[in-house]
């Protein structure tokens, strides 16, 4: 039987472009100490560039489970149901029953996680391969699929001439 490859995915800063949101906010109105205190603040999250595409296309193999592991903003209880509000605005409705919240995500048993901070939520103690999004090795989602050997050929690099 084929062992499934478990793949946990962050939201802030992965999936959802919660600095570009908060600096916004900050710009707009200097006054408001915490932004993600607001409510509505959570759900109105951009998607980052090619998130979505991506976990659905390593979702879509039968050799990966994916599921989405964030931690809450604990102190704005908004932020719980926005998260899952989210995900059924982008993914859809089958995906809430993959969204796992959790400050302690190192208590989660997997192969991967993607995540764009290395500790802070037991991203440190994590049992499995932490893939640092934003790091140079991997700045975007295209990087990330490459790893996972699902990078559509037309958006490979091109390999110069031997
Ligand atoms: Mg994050």
């Amino acid at each position: 039987m084929l062992e499934k490859r478990i793949v946990y995915v962050d939201m802030d800063d992965v999936l959802c472009a919660f600095s570009q949101r908060h600096s916004e906010i900050k710009a707009a109105h200097p006054e408001i100490e915490y932004p993600q205190s607001q409510v509505g603040f959570f759900r109105a999250l951009k998607p980052i560039e090619g998130g979505i595409e991506a976990i659905q296309r390593l979702q879509a193999q039968p050799e990966f489970e994916v599921y989405i592991l964030t931690a809450p903003s604990v102190i704005n209880v908004h932020c719980y149901t926005e998260k899952r509000q989210w995900v059924e605005d982008h993914l859809g409705f089958s995906w809430a029953e993959r969204l796992i919240i959790s400050p302690h995500k190192n208590l989660n048993q997997g192969h991967y996680l993607i995540d764009d901070h290395t500790s802070g939520k037991g991203q440190n103690l994590f049992g499995g391969e932490l893939l640092h999004f934003g790091s140079d090795r991997f700045p975007n989602w295209a990087t990330v699929l490459q790893f996972f050997e699902l990078l559509p050929v037309e958006k490979q690099p091109v390999k110069s001439p031997q």
